[in-house]
């Protein structure tokens, strides 16, 4: 069984930006609207996230480490139909067989708050312990139990690089959460509550904000909003393009076609556009379980979100008062 979750780790968590990921979107799953991330030595050390969310009671905490153990989906139609960023139950697991893990949750239907250890899978029974609502969740010495792997990873910096990513990815999506970050004790970034304009602005610089159009377009069940950069926009690079389907960062080869095209369409420009983009569709028009790292979609009905896509901008792009 400890070999099974070493292998799915493989294919899940490869680096410390993944692990930071998956329980960043459990956290958000749980509900939470405030969430600091501490990392020291680029996550190889410690990945440390604290939530507000809704807590794990006593008695699911065993349950929460255990593979293909998810509270999100119970039915078949459920998979049809995924609101919840993660679906399937092996984040944990995975992450808690190759490192060493200290999950501490406080569930409003408990006395207090209790925490369950796991190192390399193996794990301890859950003692009592002290806090608030919430979970708080302790990775420590990733790959520690796997040698080849650790050796894979880059440096400290580069790894660090690829979590502040992830965190940024979470950030644009989330405006309505309170998030910091923390690298080897020092603040790198603190973004409180706000509205989706001052949360690109606070996670991409003014400059993106004062270049870019206001997108905000909408057909019978779908909804683009967002903000594409404009010409005068210095830093257009591939790095600067986020494209968001229900809350879940995508990177989709027919929405970056139908983005190039219609800034080709309007500006002629052929550089990349950066932009950052938020499609909201019935849930039942995307598949969201095409691979484990979940970066992939496939809509339903691609053409019509192509053209939907491209028109929007198109629009935007094109209207002399943007
Ligand atoms: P999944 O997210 O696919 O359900 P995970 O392995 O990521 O699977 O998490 C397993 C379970 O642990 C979740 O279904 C959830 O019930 C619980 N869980 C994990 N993290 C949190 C959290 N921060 N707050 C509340 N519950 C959590
Ligand atoms: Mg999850």
């Amino acid at each position: 069984d400890t070999l099974i979750n070493q292998i799915a780790a493989g294919e899940v968590i490869e680096r410390p930006a993944s692990a930071l990921k998956e329980i960043l979107e459990n956290s958000i799953d749980a509900g939470a609207t405030d969430i600091t991330v501490q990392i020291d030595q680029g996550g190889l050390k410690l990945i440390r996230v604290a939530d507000n969310g809704k807590g794990i009671a006593r008695s699911d905490l065993p349950l929460a480490l255990a593979r293909h153990a998810t509270s999100k989906i119970s039915t078949q139609e459920d998979l049809l139909k995924i609101t919840s960023l993660g679906f399937r139950g092996e984040a944990l697991a995975s992450i808690g067989a190759v490192s060493r893990l200290l999950l501490s949750s406080y569930h409003a239907s408990d006395q207090h708050a209790w925490h369950i250890q796991a190192e390399g899978g193996h794990l301890v029974a859950p003692e009592p312990t002290a806090r608030t609502q919430g979970t708080t969740l302790e990775i420590r010495d990733l790959f520690f139990n796997l040698p080849a792997r650790r050796k894979f990873l880059k440096t400290e910096a580069t790894e660090f690089a690829h979590c502040e990513e992830v965190y940024r990815r979470i950030a644009l999506s989330h405006a309505d959460i309170a998030l910091s970050l923390q690298h080897n004790g020092k603040t790198r970034s603190h973004l409180h509550i706000t509205d989706v304009n001052k949360r690109i602005a606070a996670v991409l610089g003014e400059e993106f904000s004062h270049t870019s159009a206001f997108v905000s377009e909408s057909a019978a069940d779908i909804r683009l909003q967002g903000r594409v950069a404009l010409p005068a926009y210095s830093r257009a690079t591939r790095d600067m393009q986020y494209f968001f389907v229900n809350g879940r960062y995508v990177r989709d080869k027919l929405v970056a076609h139908a983005l190039r095209e219609a800034y080709r369409d309007v500006l002629h420009l052929e550089r990349h556009p950066a932009f950052v983009l938020y499609l909201e569709i019935n849930p039942e028009n995307v598949d969201v379980n095409v691979h484990p790292t979940k970066t992939e979609v496939r809509f339903r009905d691609a053409r019509a979100i192509h053209q939907f896509i491209f028109h929007s901008i198109n629009k935007v792009l094109a209207t002399p008062s943007r």
